[in-house]
């Protein structure tokens, strides 16, 4: 990376801090950032919470290469310090520039989250499972029903016994169709875990207007969105991201090579989504060629981090919880999203440039 951007210096350890670095990268990139301000929610210090943007890039290049972070709020560390690399890596923007890419960055897709330390917003939604029609029946996922209890119960820490009981639920119905069940998206339980919403988000709205403007004139859309807290810690899985379409997918993996993981054939670290946010694409972008991935890299195991994702929303329904459950329930969210090493950071950088570049190159292929 840049020698005036070290690997630490990249990232910050609050929104409040990632925000005011993103600003100041845009900025010193000579750019003018744009400001989507959250019209009623604050942040954990009480600080303003905003959707932030740069577009670094001509207005009329014919492709555009979007890289989102925070859409699960508190995995915005991650993506907030690739987003701040990328503004400072001359190379790569040289490079996207004279290849007629534009490059579109999206600080904080739920900002709510990342200040406050949770992956859904200031609804309790998932963004990542509210991108779906509305307007058409959907299936609720009625299994989520069944297991919410256990994985929310009274009393947090949870009891041995409640421990237990998960891992005999978990053994009955299969490793992977508990996942597929827990974490696909549910439009049951509001207070409960992967929860898709009764309708589109602020976040899913703004992001919409974010991408109309910018890329619906464009002939390719690529688009990249970083997630963490699945698979090994500090591999950075591509887990495809677009709708269950062959070219899309066979597109993705020529550009971005065979690791390429796709829920809808069971090779990746996710289950199957319903409703992810790189899905309005198709309805902003509609004349474009698109190709879509999430970038997820692994922090810990699934069974800490789904830990951390229980007490969550257990703290969320027991506001009166004593100050030191309270930290230790937040601490639990920080750190089963975010690796606080170089090691890990600069796994991240390295990775994530990599991935940009490819996209880049790809996107500059065809003038
Ligand atoms: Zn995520």
């Amino acid at each position: 990376m840049p020698d005036a951007e070290p690997v630490s210096r990249c990232f910050a350890p609050t929104y409040r801090e990632a925000r005011a670095g993103f600003l100041e990268a845009v900025r010193r990139r000579g750019l003018a950032p744009e400001s989507h301000v959250h019209p009623a929610a604050r942040g954990a210090e009480g600080e303003a919470l905003a959707i932030d943007v740069a577009l670094a890039g001509a207005a009329d290049a014919p492709a555009i290469l979007v890289v989102t972070s925070g859409t699960h709020g508190a995995e915005g560390f991650c993506g907030s310090g690739v987003q701040r690399a990328l503004l400072a890596d001359d190379d790569l923007l040289r490079r996207a520039g004279s290849g007629g890419v534009a490059l579109l960055l999206v600080h904080a897709v739920n900002p709510y989250g990342f200040s406050h330390l949770r992956r859904v917003n200031e609804e309790g939604v998932d963004l990542n499972r509210n991108f779906v029609d509305f307007a058409a029946p959907r299936a609720p996922n009625e299994a989520y029903a069944a297991v919410h209890d256990l994985l929310v119960p009274a009393a947090w820490p949870p009891t041995q016994a409640n421990r237990d009981a998960v891992a005999a639920r978990t053994a009955a119905m299969g490793a992977a169709r508990f996942q597929a069940v827990v974490t696909g998206g549910q439009g049951v339980r509001p207070d409960g875990l992967f929860y898709s919403g009764e309708r589109p988000a602020w976040s899913n709205a703004t992001l919409r207007d974010i991408l109309r403007r910018h890329g619906s004139g464009r002939a390719r859309v690529a688009w990249i969105d970083i997630h963490t807290g699945l698979g090994p810690q500090g591999h950075g899985e591509r887990i495809f991201a677009g709708v269950n379409d062959a070219a899309e997918l066979a597109r993705a993996r020529a550009w971005y090579g065979a690791d390429v993981m796709s829920y809808y054939d069971g090779g990746s670290a996710s289950a199957e989504v319903r409703g992810p946010v790189p899905m309005c694409v198709y309805d902003e972008c509609p004349r474009a060629e698109t190709t879509s991935i999430a970038l997820e890299f692994g922090t810990h195991p699934m069974a800490t981090v789904l830990d951390a994702i229980r007490g969550d929303h257990w703290l969320a329904v027991h506001p009166d919880a004593p100050p030191a459950v309270r930290d230790a329930v937040k601490r639990a969210m920080r750190d089963a999203f975010y690796v606080d090493s170089d090691g890990w950071r600069g796994m991240v950088l390295g990775q994530a440039r990599t991935t940009v570049l490819q996209a880049v190159i790809a996107l500059s292929a065809r003038g």
